[in-house]
């Protein structure tokens, strides 16, 4: 193996590190040496590759605020060391610790490529081998001056690398499981690795890690017919700082004022209120329809194109920054990094 480029191998748990216990059957986390044996592959790779593995691997459902900030913590302390990061992630709830680590990692110049599988690495049609040999090589790849090729937080799955904040899991069954539905891939990998070079972010500031995510996100998922009691009660029995309401359509709410009202009064006590349609694909358009006119008026964020995971994500890492209410409806407003269009 080659002693020039270095990538650190992150496992966090799920089904892509499984292997079954020689003695009992039972799904185990591998090691690094168990990994070298069954994919001897990887040592045909340009690079050195460094395990480090979770204490305690966990099915990504259990992910949690302190699992991300051990996350950015490792990349943060190894960032000089390797050129690049893979983590191996379970599938569920990838998008979000994606959208969470695009935020963290600010300005980040190496790529960090979170990938997993829909079956174990120890099972014979897993796809689990391609995906971790692909994100790997995506890793340590670089351009002829030696920078990243990929200078960013991305998800490697089945074939495709998308940004990490434009990705939702929406197949449970198939291998082919995320999709970005507003955003191009950055890369294809068929017979040649083919990267998308207008699509990947072109970085200018120098690298910043932010540990700081708050808890105090919530998410409304509005419903025709949806009880105002209920929804008062939601915005306003708890100290949640900020709330993602997702609209039906292109950003569409009821124009019922009691409705509006209620909106009204968690704005004027400070909430942050964004707007995210129940639509994957398209954006939020404020005052496209007389259903959303009154919106901005109220001071109710666009999401725009928007998805989602990396709302929640980015509300959390706006307000751990200990931004007021007018701050995080600025922040929101523009783009990051690249997680929705101007
Ligand atoms: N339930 C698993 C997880 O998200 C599924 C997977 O690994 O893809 O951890």
């Amino acid at each position: 193996m080659s002693e020039g480029k270095k990538v650190l191998l992150i496992y966090t748990g799920g089904t892509i590190g499984m292997v079954p216990d020689p003695a009992t059957g039972v799904l185990r986390p591998f090691s690094l040496d168990a990994l070298m044996q069954r994919i001897p592959e990887l040592h045909e790779l340009d690079c050195t590759i460094d395990l480090h593995s979770f204490d305690r691997p966990v099915d990504s459902s259990d992910m949690r605020i302190p699992h991300w900030q051990a996350l950015g913590e490792l990349i943060h302390h190894h960032y000089s060391s390797y050129d690049g990061f893979v983590v191996l992630h379970g599938s569920d709830t990838m998008a979000y610790s994606a959208a969470a680590l695009s935020f963290m990692l600010e300005d980040l110049q190496k790529p960090v490529v979170l990938t997993g599988s829909q079956l174990p690495i120890g099972v014979l049609r897993s796809d689990a081998k391609e995906n971790l040999l692909t994100a790997l090589e995506i890793a340590c790849a670089q351009n002829a001056d030696g920078r990243a090729v990929v200078p960013e937080v991305g998800v490697y799955f089945e074939y495709d690398l998308f940004r990490g904040n434009r990705v939702h899991k929406e197949n449970t069954e198939d291998f082919e499981a995320f999709r970005s539905p507003n955003y191009p891939k950055l890369a294809e990998s068929g017979v040649r690795l083919k990267f998308r070079s207008e699509a990947i972010l072109q970085r200018k500031g120098s690298f910043r890690y932010h540990p700081e995510l708050s808890s105090s996100v919530g998410v409304l998922s509005i419903q025709p017919g949806l009880s105002l009691e209920w929804l008062r009660h939601q915005l306003h029995s708890t100290d949640m700082a900020c709330f993602v309401l997702q609209s039906f359509g292109s950003g569409n709410l009821p124009t019922d004022p009691d409705f509006l009202g209620i909106l009204k009064e968690a704005i004027d006590r400070g909430k942050v209120l964004v707007n995210v349609s129940q639509c994957r694909t398209g954006a939020v358009q404020h005052g496209l329809y007389g259903t959303s006119e009154a919106l901005d008026r109220l001071g109710i964020v666009s999401g725009r194109d928007i998805l989602l995971e990396a709302a929640w994500a980015k509300l959390m890492h706006l307000h751990g920054l200990g931004l007021s209410s007018d701050e995080i409806r600025e922040g929101f407003a523009r783009p990051i990094c690249g997680e929705m269009s101007l």
